[in-house]
């Protein structure tokens, strides 16, 4: 099946949702896909047993005011080249053509691996939030949230909320760091304002910087937890661990339709020029694809991209001071966040890194490069195609010179991983069907021939 679209959005989170609102106001034949079963993307994923927030039911609202919006929901683009995309959607593949696209594909977790990491219990902290969320029993759980960021504070409060036994919120960013953030809050008085709800909804929870976690452990299933900062080593009983290392962003069919993408940190994400057009005609990109900036930035950056997208440059330029504004908090949270050594080493030679596949750090650290090691061990080739292991390795940076060398035979400096690259997500970016792929982009060419990794090869 062949479809054509004005504007084509990628993502039905804050993004997603203000770049296809704003686009079809302005005459554009608008079409949003989002591989959820709903709208709202990570920061308003429906909860089963809370109403929405306000700014989540006013944009729901919008969205489905508007005709020209067709939103295609349970749909994962799998695969992307300028000017069309390979969507699966309800069991059936769907080729669709568009003029100018959105990407709005945002972010996940940044998971890094400890000793019993993979034991049942220990997840995400916005994991367990989700999981919650759809209803995942937590009542008079004891639940430790650790890592690092401002996502810890919100998901304790939803685990809090949902009647967890939140025991306390590790933050690894020492004192002084996170003070020097609070400092600085009072220039977005909306994140003063989410912050300090979000601390009184948690009276009683104890919020404690500098410590981080070392290790879980338990037979069946998560029962302790071992944390550590200055003071020392403590182990704490708990049902649950929730740990998160801030957030990466979703780069994976920006690098396949040949955007750029940033390159100063191990975690890359999409460069766009002053009217958020990536380095690809016509593909705009807005929200955490951008780079983390939270969910004032996202939604911002959603209108003005699509104003962009469908023409409407004048609208899309008004919006720009609040823009710069928005992203300058975004600017503060690599620095006030910034991840201490000690959790870079937590793994140990037989820990779990590639959870999909098997692959313990000493079978990687064997290898020279992430493709040789990929090769050997089948690291990243499971079914997340690499997400959590290919973020984590590229955090540790296993394969990097600046790392002490751990195999003699490979003293060479080599890239982290294939992460940074651009053009270097081949499709599909989801395990996917074999008969979508088999009469993938059909009617004009194969899409090989629009794929610079494919082209590369020998
Ligand atoms: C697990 C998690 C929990 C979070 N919880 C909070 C919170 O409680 N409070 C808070 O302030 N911030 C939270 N955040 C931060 C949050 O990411 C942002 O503030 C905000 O949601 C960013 O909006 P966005 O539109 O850029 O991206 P997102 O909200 O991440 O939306 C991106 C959308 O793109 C879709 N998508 C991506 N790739 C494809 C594809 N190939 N095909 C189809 N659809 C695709 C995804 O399904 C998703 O719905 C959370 C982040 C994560 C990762």
């Amino acid at each position: 099946m062949t479809e054509h679209c004005d504007v084509l959005v990628i993502g039905a989170g804050p993004a997603g949702l203000a770049a296809a609102c704003a686009a079809a106001a302005h005459g554009a034949k608008v079409v949003l896909v989002d591989m959820q079963p709903r709208a709202g993307g990570q920061v308003w994923r429906q909860d089963l047993r809370k109403p929405a927030v306000a700014a989540a039911r006013a944009a729901f609202a919008e969205l489905s005011a508007r005709p020209d919006i067709r939103c295609l929901q349970q749909a994962q683009v799998v695969a992307a080249r300028p000017g069309q995309v390979l969507i699966e959607h309800a069991g059936t593949a769907m080729e669709l053509h568009y003029r100018a696209l959105v990407l709005a594909t945002g972010a996940r977790e940044l998971l890094l691996p400890f000793p019993g990491w993979t034991l049942p219990g220990v997840t995400g902290a916005g994991a367990l939030q989700a999981l919650v969320k759809q209803g995942w029993p937590i009542a008079g759980k004891r639940v430790l949230v650790a890592g690092s960021g401002p996502l810890l504070l919100a998901a304790a409060a939803t685990l809090h909320a949902h009647g967890a036994q939140v025991l306390a919120i590790c933050e690894q960013a020492p004192a002084a760091q996170l003070r020097g953030f609070a400092m600085q809050l009072w220039r977005w008085p909306s994140k003063l304002i989410q912050a300090a709800g979000l601390r009184a909804r948690l009276a009683g929870v104890p919020y404690r910087s500098g410590i981080w976690v070392r290790a879980a452990s338990g037979d069946e299933r998560v029962t302790e937890v071992e944390i550590e900062s200055a003071r020392g080593v403590e182990r704490i009983a708990c049902d649950h661990v929730a740990v998160g290392y801030g957030l990466v962003a979703n780069t994976e069919l920006a690098q396949q339709l040949g955007c750029e993408l940033t390159a100063q940190d191990p975690h890359p994400h999409v460069r766009v020029d002053t009217r958020l057009m990536t380095s690809v005609a016509d593909v705009y990109a807005a929200g955490e694809a951008c780079g983390i900036g939270g969910v004032d930035t996202a939604r911002i950056e959603g209108a003005m991209a699509g104003c962009f997208a469908a023409g409407a440059d004048k609208e899309a330029e008004a919006l720009r001071a609040r823009r710069d504004h928005a992203r300058a908090f975004a600017a503060l949270l690599p620095r006030h966040f910034a991840l201490r050594k000690q959790i870079h080493l937590a793994a140990t030679p037989p820990t779990v890194v590639c959870r999909c596949e098997d692959v313990s750090l000493s079978q990687l650290q064997d290898h020279h490069d992430w493709r040789a090691a990929k090769l050997a061990t089948r690291c990243g080739m499971g079914s997340c195609q690499g997400r959590i292991c290919g973020a984590a390795l590229a955090e540790l940076r296993v394969f990097d010179s600046t790392r002490p060398a751990t195999n003699a035979a490979h003293p060479t400096p080599v890239p982290p991983t294939p992460a940074t690259t651009a053009h270097s997500a081949r499709p599909p970016v989801f395990p996917t069907r074999l008969a979508s792929l088999a009469g993938s982009f059909s009617s004009e060419g194969k899409a090989a021939e629009h794929d610079p990794a494919a082209q590369s090869k020998p």
